[in-house]
């Protein structure tokens, strides 16, 4: 078993019926399970200069700011359209029923930047193929998209191709 393992928390439906929700609560109120996650996270990086950490809104912001830390990288908030004070880029996404969207600041990333991508889920994968997309848009290098864990039955890897896909777990 990971170290990390026991500290996840399976709720069952939630938010909605059929839903097996992953919890991170536990680990993040855990000192232990907290360091732990970080030093996972970051043994995933390859060892080049990274330049920007994103996060995903909103769980990616919590392990997203601390690995860029770690990194000595900015940090970078990706969010749900409509939260971000300043001039944005938006990028839509396919949701199983409808449509959603993303946005990033239009100074986020700088051409030619190298970028670490993170949440703390791969499901389905559309969330990071559309922060992926913001990304190249501003010309930024996407070195890595890192998840706590991956849901593998959700497929979100299959979006992800070309990519280098690292999580801690896989479920
Ligand atoms: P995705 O389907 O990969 O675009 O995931 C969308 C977002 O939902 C991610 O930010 C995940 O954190 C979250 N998410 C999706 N499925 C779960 C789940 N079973 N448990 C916890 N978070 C989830």
């Amino acid at each position: 078993m990971n170290r990390i393992e026991h500290y996840i928390r399976d709720i069952q439906d939630f938010p909605k019926p059929g839903i097996l929700f992953k919890d991170i609560a536990p680990l993040l109120q855990d000192p232990e399970g907290l360091s732990a996650c970080l030093s996972e996270l970051k043994a995933l990086v390859p060892d080049v200069k990274i330049d920007k950490v994103i996060g995903m809104e909103s769980r990616g912001f919590l392990f997203g700011t601390m690995l860029a830390k770690r990194l000595h990288a900015g940090f970078v908030l990706a969010r749900k359209p409509g939260k971000l004070p300043y001039k944005t880029i938006s990028q839509t996404y396919a949701l199983e029923y409808g449509e959603d969207a993303i946005e990033m600041h239009i100074d986020a990333i700088k051409e030619g930047e190298h970028v670490l991508i993170h949440d703390d889920v791969l499901a389905t994968g559309g969330t990071a193929e559309a922060v992926c997309k913001l990304v190249e848009r501003l010309g930024g290098k996407i070195v890595q998209c890192n998840f706590i864990m991956e849901l593998e039955s959700l497929g979100g890897r299959k979006k992800l191709q070309g990519y280098d896909i690292q999580t801690v777990l896989k479920y």
